[in-house]
């Protein structure tokens, strides 16, 4: 069988001993790989480059596609930026998937039986890290999510479910809340459903949601979510399955995909020979499905679920049936030596040869209106008080235009009675069409108008900071009310 190449990265601390173990195992079972081998991670950063991967090393990830990669160390400070971030922007790696398996008995969990997916969004979310300080109290982080990319990974978690015999997929978001951003992701996740009668279909609010999987997480299946949320209940998940060390994860893009383990690089322990390979084996063997080459997937995972039923264990899975304490290279020689026989208890699925058609979508743009504008300032006179503002604004709208409302961290703070509302120094300001109640929020509002607006704030001396354009989308608000604001 011709041999597939894969780039491998070995990264920091204990991640050279591990892979080098898992690559020991990979060889023992036969899969037919060639790895070519990138350096990236700490010394690269030391040297200098910030992103921590020399420019050369994109071409070689690029051109074999499929990537493994050991932990990698950040160091602190200095301006040096996350690899894992980089890598996962810059190859559009928008799936984050970490299946989560409790080993009962032989590992400690509440939950035996916990067999749980978390499909985490990876490209957009807060995670963009756009950031502004917009004035000496606030600073902003802008959360942006689309909808092509809410699509793509809300079809992904679906096929991924048909892919592995998966009953259910359940969405987590915040839209009770975040009625817009959260709002779309859930939209969509009601629109994709639908194309999959055959598989359960289920909404929670996350902090619910969350509670549910800490105290009840065999209720669950596949979760899909948007990239926050994801990054913490995966982590949840993984901690009360009882095997941070055992999880492996896959980032997966169009083009590239990068399989790992859901581990640090544990400098507490690198160098020593006590680190569990297993989770970087459990990203090897998802890495092997993804190539076709489920077959060995199954012999690898069937070999290591066996050593972990005979009582072998690194010292991280130490319970009452460790029989052996070993460290990583006994570790992975006691793999080897089970590689072809098979567990009694611990089962797993025989691995499906099929891999995950990365899901197109439909992209369809929809007119939009300009109904009003938000003007955001910095503004601490006349002891906050929102009443004395709106005097100075109202006179400020353009013809045919007026102040609607004036709102102080969310909350509408003018119209209305006086409050004790505390209000720091970034407001904003809506301006709408006088037209604008009468016509249920659909009336034009002109970029001439704002235009003459800002020049008007301006004048009158104010500090404008940003400006948000208020819009309809075929005739619905796409907007929030502050609030206590009325439509
Ligand atoms: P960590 O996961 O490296 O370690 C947390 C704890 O778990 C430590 O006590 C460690 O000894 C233990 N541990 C982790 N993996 C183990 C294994 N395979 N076997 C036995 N014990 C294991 O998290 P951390 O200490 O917060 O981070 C260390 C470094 O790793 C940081 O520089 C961080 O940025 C980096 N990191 C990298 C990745 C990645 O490359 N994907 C992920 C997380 C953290």
């Amino acid at each position: 069988m011709e041999k597939i190449k894969v780039t491998l990265a070995k990264g920091d601390g204990i991640g050279l001993e591990i892979t080098d173990a898992v690559i020991d195992i990979l060889e023992a079972a036969g899969a037919p790989l060639e790895y070519e081998e990138i350096s990236v991670g700490e010394k690269v950063y030391l040297d200098g480059i910030k992103t921590g991967i020399p420019e050369e090393a994109w071409d070689i990830i690029t051109r074999n596609g499929a990537f493994l990669k050991g932990p990698i160390t950040t160091p602190q400070g200095g301006g040096y930026k996350s690899l894992n971030v980089t890598i996962r922007k810059s190859l559009g790696l928008f799936a984050n998937v970490r299946p989560v398996k409790a080993y009962h008995p032989y590992i400690k969990t509440h939950f035996p039986g916990m067999d749980v997916v978390v499909v985490r969004e990876n490209e957009e979310d807060l995670y963009a890290g756009i950031e502004h300080q917009q004035t000496p109290e606030v600073v902003q982080a802008l959360k942006l999510i689309s909808r092509p990319g809410s699509e793509k990974i809300i079809r992904y978690a679906f096929e991924y479910a048909k892919a592995h015999g998966r009953k259910k997929v359940t969405c987590m978001t915040k839209d009770n809340i975040m009625k817009h951003a959260d709002g779309l992701f859930h939209q969509v996740f009601n629109e994709v459903k639908a194309e999959y009668p055959e598989i359960e279909a289920e909404h929670y609010i996350i902090d619910i949601g969350t509670a549910r999987i800490a105290n009840d997480p065999n209720r669950f299946d596949v979760i899909v979510t948007l990239n926050l949320y994801g990054d913490i209940i995966s982590d949840v998940t993984a901690e009360i399955a009882g095997s941070v060390g055992l999880g492996g994860s896959s980032n997966v893009g169009e083009n590239v995909a990068m399989f790992e383990a859901i581990h640090g690089s544990a400098p507490d322990i690198a160098g020593k020979n006590i680190a569990n390979p297993s989770g970087l084996l459990n990203g090897a063997c998802m890495m092997l499905v993804h190539l076709n080459l489920g077959e060995y997937a199954y012999k690898i995972q069937n070999a290591l679920f066996k050593t972990i039923e005979d009582g072998i264990h690194t010292g991280d899975m130490k319970s009452e049936h460790t029989r052996e304490l070993v460290g990583t290279k006994e570790f992975a020689k006691a793999v080897i030596a089970r590689l072809g026989q098979s567990p009694e208890h611990l089962t797993i699925p025989k691995p499906t040869n099929h891999r995950i058609a990365i899901p197109g979508c439909n992209i369809r743009r929809v007119p939009k209106t300009l109904v009003g504008v938000d003007v955001f300032i910095d503004w601490v006179a006349q002891g906050r008080d929102p009443h004395e503002l709106a005097k100075e604004l109202q006179p400020l709208a353009p013809n045919g235009t007026m102040l609607k409302t004036i709102s102080n961290r969310g909350i509408a703070v003018w119209p209305g009675k006086e409050r004790d509302i505390f209000c720091s120094d970034h407001w904003y300001c809506r301006f709408v069409s006088k037209d604008y109640s009468a016509t249920d929020g659909k009336a034009e509002f002109s970029y001439d108008a704002i235009v003459e607006l800002l020049a008007n704030f301006n004048k009158a001396g104010f500090n404008f900071i940003k400006l948000e354009n208020l819009y309809t989308f075929e005739g619905k608000r796409g907007y929030s009310l502050s609030q206590g604001e009325t439509s």
